[in-house]
């Protein structure tokens, strides 16, 4: 029996590695997606999880669905390993909303037929209990049954999230891994589905892991947030921490960037001075150096630890006492 406060889900020091060849004759070198990433979700929160396109969020997504492995670390849920659940096992208990619902639906079957695929994949009831579930999973998500006999493609982009979204929660899941849901949509229709994945959240008690390149996007939903850059987490802090006391000098530009004509476009460079280095040669010391406005020259060669401070965590020198009282004597 776990103890009530095992978090539901844990990733301790994950890290995820792989070889990528540059160019035909290049030689392979390592690329590090994930670096030593811990974090921890209770049951009920919604982590927001915010960086700039490259920086390891959607490795983190595969690799808590089960579809690739750490190359080390742990992934627990329950406490558990995932390693050790059976991969059908996982797959009721954690579910993913992704970017494009047009292509993650096959455009081939009916909403009928998509919805209840993960209920015939686990063989749960006979045809007429599963579709009595799909049709009261329709109903929740805002979608009439008349709709049970459309294909995607005669749905709007709205609609097909809210299939997309019946999909995932028709078995009941515990932890949703909602990864760019809204970032496809409309404006319009981004906050209704917004609304419907906080409403679904506390109807069915859920936990979300919420990927998002927009801190917009992330406020509206979540109750922490973690900013990664570069496969690492920079800041971890509740959201209302990260709204009105930001420390961290990348978690300010991503911020200053929401205040953009386009917010949904993500971090414009203008906003950092430079673009977003190649993982694949990491700059020395703290990654972000070459874009802070706050760099020193302790930035260029040492890289900052992870401070656990009254707000949450941050990585940067200038939240390291023992480095700053240096820097003072020196
Ligand atoms: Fe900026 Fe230095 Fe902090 Fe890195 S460690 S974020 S370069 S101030």
């Amino acid at each position: 029996m776990n103890s009530p406060d095992t978090p539901i889900l844990e990733l301790r020091d994950v890290t995820k590695t792989y070889t990528v060849k540059q160019g035909l004759f290049g030689k392979s070198k390592p690329l590090t997606a994930l670096n030593g990433i811990s974090l921890q979700l209770n049951r009920s929160d919604v982590l927001g999880l915010v960086g700039e396109s490259g920086c390891g969020k959607s490795t983190m997504a595969k690799i808590l669905l089960g579809l690739e492995a750490p190359t080390s670390g742990q992934v627990l849920v329950d406490g558990k390993p995932i390693g050790g659940e059976n991969r059908l096992e996982l797959a009721r208990r954690i579910q993913p909303i992704f970017q494009d619902p047009y292509s993650s639906l096959n455009p081939r079957k009916s909403i009928e037929d998509i919805i209840a695929l993960p209920l015939r994949v686990h063989h749960i009831g006979d045809e007429a209990s599963r579709l009595k579930k799909v049709r009261d999973i329709l109903d929740v998500v805002g979608l009439p049954s008349r709709v049970l006999t459309n294909y995607p493609s005669q749905m709007s982009g709205g609609q097909r999230q809210r299939v997309a979204i019946a999909r995932a929660l028709v078995m009941r899941p515990e932890i949703v891994i909602c990864d760019e849901p809204t970032s496809a949509l409309d404006v319009s229709v981004q906050s209704q589905i917004l609304n419907l994945l906080g409403e679904l959240r506390r109807e069915f008690n859920l936990t979300y892991l919420f990927i998002s390149h927009d801190l917009a996007v992330v406020e509206h939903l979540a109750t922490r947030v973690a900013v990664m850059y570069l496969g690492q987490v920079v800041e971890e802090n509740s959201v209302e921490g990260m709204f009105v006391q930001t420390r961290h000098p990348y978690s300010k530009a991503l911020l200053e960037s929401v205040l953009t004509p386009e917010p949904g476009l993500g971090v414009p460079d203008t906003h950092l001075g430079m673009a977003y280095p190649n993982p694949i040669e990491p700059p020395s010391g703290c990654h972000f150096h070459p874009r802070c406005a706050a760099v020193s020259e302790i930035c260029k060669q040492q890289a900052p630890r992870t401070q656990l401070t009254t707000y949450g965590r941050i990585k940067c020198h200038l939240h390291d006492e023992t480095v700053q009282a240096k820097l003072v004597q020196a």
